[in-house]
């Protein structure tokens, strides 16, 4: 590391003032914001400094990469809360059900009905966020915004733990609008959660209502994989 560079714990302490600071000017409580560090792509040894440092939460977007370093990682800190962000294929919801304490991901009918049947063969039941694709673009996940309420129906019957909604704003763009889209949906359809905000944006989507925050590059740096 240069002799320059900020330590994670700097990194973190910066964040987590940026949060402070942004829910201040919203009128917010910032304990009502959970700080979710965002660990694709790290190792083991640079996620360490941010538990030492204290910080719980993180949040991975492929179950496999997950399974290969989160165990030994909770093994020594047991009051770690993971989080998956990332899209989830239904042949994979007893592994995601089985390791996450929240699945931020859930987008069709077919997702629920595997992670409804997970929860009921494990009796594990991490709180879901719906996800969201509030810029109507084809490539990314997401359930069309038209078929939420369907979808929210479809996982309250099911018996999901449904808790909000989770959105990724089209990039280069101005990301508020879509953040008080997403919170709209959220308020209309009484869910109380709402993830979003990442490394580019997160004072934002706080100033905007956001309870859980998915902060990657900021805590880490820039990602080379
Ligand atoms: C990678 C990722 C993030 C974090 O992005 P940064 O820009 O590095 O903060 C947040 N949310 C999701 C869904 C991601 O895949």
């Amino acid at each position: 590391m240069p002799a320059h560079a900020l330590s994670a714990a700097d990194l973190l302490a910066e964040t987590r003032a940026a949060i402070a600071h942004a829910a201040g000017l919203a009128g917010r409580a910032p304990e009502t914001i959970e700080l979710l560090a965002i660990s694709k792509t790290r190792t083991a040894d640079e996620i360490a400094p941010l538990i030492a440092a204290g910080h719980r939460s993180f949040g991975e977007n492929r179950v496999q990469e997950a399974q290969s370093k989160w165990p030994a990682l909770r093994e020594a800190t047991p009051d770690l809360r993971l989080h998956l962000v990332g899209q989830l294929q239904s042949n994979k919801a007893d592994a995601a059900v089985a390791l996450f304490d929240a699945i931020h991901s859930v987008d069709r009918p077919s997702l629920v009905e595997a992670l409804a049947k997970a929860m009921e063969r494990s009796g594990r039941r991490p709180a879901c966020f719906l996800q969201v694709n509030i810029g109507e673009e084809p490539q990314k996940g997401g359930c069309a915004i038209t078929d939420l309420p369907a979808l929210i129906d479809f996982a309250q019957a099911a018996g999901l733990p449904l808790t909000g909604l989770m959105c990724v704003p089209p990039a280069d763009t101005e990301a508020a609008p879509y953040f008080a889209l997403t919170a709209k949906l959220a308020r209309r359809h009484g869910l109380a959660g709402l993830s979003m905000g990442m490394s580019a944006d997160y004072e934002t989507a706080v100033m905007i209502g956001a309870t859980h925050v998915r902060i990657g590059t900021a805590l880490f740096g820039a990602r080379t994989l």
